[in-house]
């Protein structure tokens, strides 16, 4: 996968926010529950995809991210920084400035553990028995590199549970943050909490109906971003969505002039949308939309993405998923149908 440069929008840029309280940034709330419903969405989607021992291995995931975010210690935050960072569109816990430490590791065999109660095999062999064996140096330094997506030197295998337990980090940490988030009154590209990039984009509905943010991969906070305009280039140009139907609660908002897109989630038309499982849920369309030319800018932290150099890697089943964790969008051997080009929004 190609992650492309986002850039913060330019004064005079900002058409399209709006006027009144609607709220420009949302932490999540409770972590532990956000990760149950993550988990219990995935298990729902599983049987109506292509792939469902992939969605039941992410539902386990999710489960023992649940299980073990109440013990792992969140980020230190300085309050004051922290209000300064978000009032000028900086993020207070910015994933550059990461120091891993004994923290990750921690928070690491916490995940680890959790998931060999949930019954995931950790036999010799395995993914996850090899991800056990890695020390606290060479792990934080997998995991340094993943936050930078810098994903060619991550294996595959170990991406599922690197990205499994910076979410935990991160999510335990955004929560307490949200005192905070009124004062930011940006329009970034990129996280205002942690600089990540986003999963997808969503039209929440209840106070912020038929709003769009955009959704953190790694910290679950969510972002106003002005619908119908392309969320990786500053193009004036419109978009366009393409779904596999025409009422398809996800579609891609696909930009004709960088050729990215990102997904596109209509919440009224699945009151029981979860952003993150819903992208997983949904690689027929990325594979379609990599079929019309379009390439994803939109990262999940489950998988790698993209052009595969490491055919060597897991190729045996050693992790339940029977998956080595590697997605590649713009493969052609994608079945379903192609996505269609929809009227605006
Ligand atoms: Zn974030
Ligand atoms: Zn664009």
């Amino acid at each position: 996968m190609t992650v492309s440069a986002v850039k913060i929008l330019q004064p005079g840029e900002i058409s399209g926010m709006p006027a009144d309280d609607t709220p420009l940034l949302v932490v999540p709330q409770n972590a532990k529950l956000l990760f149950e419903d993550r988990a219990r969405r995935l298990e729902q989607l599983a049987p109506e995809v292509e792939m469902p021992d992939w969605l039941r291995f992410c539902a386990m995931l999710a489960r023992a991210q649940a299980t073990c975010v109440p013990g792992v210690e969140a980020l230190p935050i300085d309050e004051n920084a922290a209000r300064e960072s978000l009032r000028h569109g900086l993020p207070p816990l910015s994933i550059t400035t990461w120091p891993a430490g004994a923290g990750w590791d921690a928070a690491r065999q916490a995940l680890i553990d959790a998931l060999v109660g949930a019954g995931l095999q950790a036999q010799p062999g395995a993914a996850l028995a090899r991800w056990r064996e890695a020390s606290a140096e060479s792990s934080a330094a997998l995991a340094r590199d993943f936050l930078a997506a810098n994903e060619h030197a991550v294996p595959p295998e170990f991406a599922p549970f690197i990205g499994a337990t910076l979410q935990v980090i991160w999510t335990a940490s955004a929560v307490r943050l949200e005192p905070l988030t009124s004062v930011y009154k940006g329009e970034n590209a990129l996280c205002p909490i942690c600089g990540s990039h986003p999963v997808a984009s969503a039209v929440r509905t209840g106070n912020r109906d038929s709003h769009r943010y955009l959704v953190c991969s790694l910290c679950a906070s969510e972002w106003y971003a002005p619908r119908a305009r392309c969320t990786n280039c500053d193009t004036p140009k419109e978009v366009s969505l393409l779904g596999l139907t025409r009422e398809s609660a996800v579609q891609g908002e696909c930009c004709d002039d960088c050729h990215g897109y990102i997904k596109l989630m209509v919440q009224s038309r699945d009151p029981q949308l979860e952003v993150v499982a819903d992208d997983l849920g949904t690689i027929t369309l990325d594979l379609a939309l990599a079929r019309e030319g379009y390439q994803r800018t939109g990262r999940n932290l489950f998988f790698t993405g993209g052009n595969d150099t490491s055919g060597d890697a897991d190729r045996d089943s050693g992790n339940a998923a029977g998956n080595n964790g590697n997605i590649s969008s713009g493969s052609d051997s994608g079945r379903g149908s192609d996505a269609r080009r929809n009227q605006g929004h």
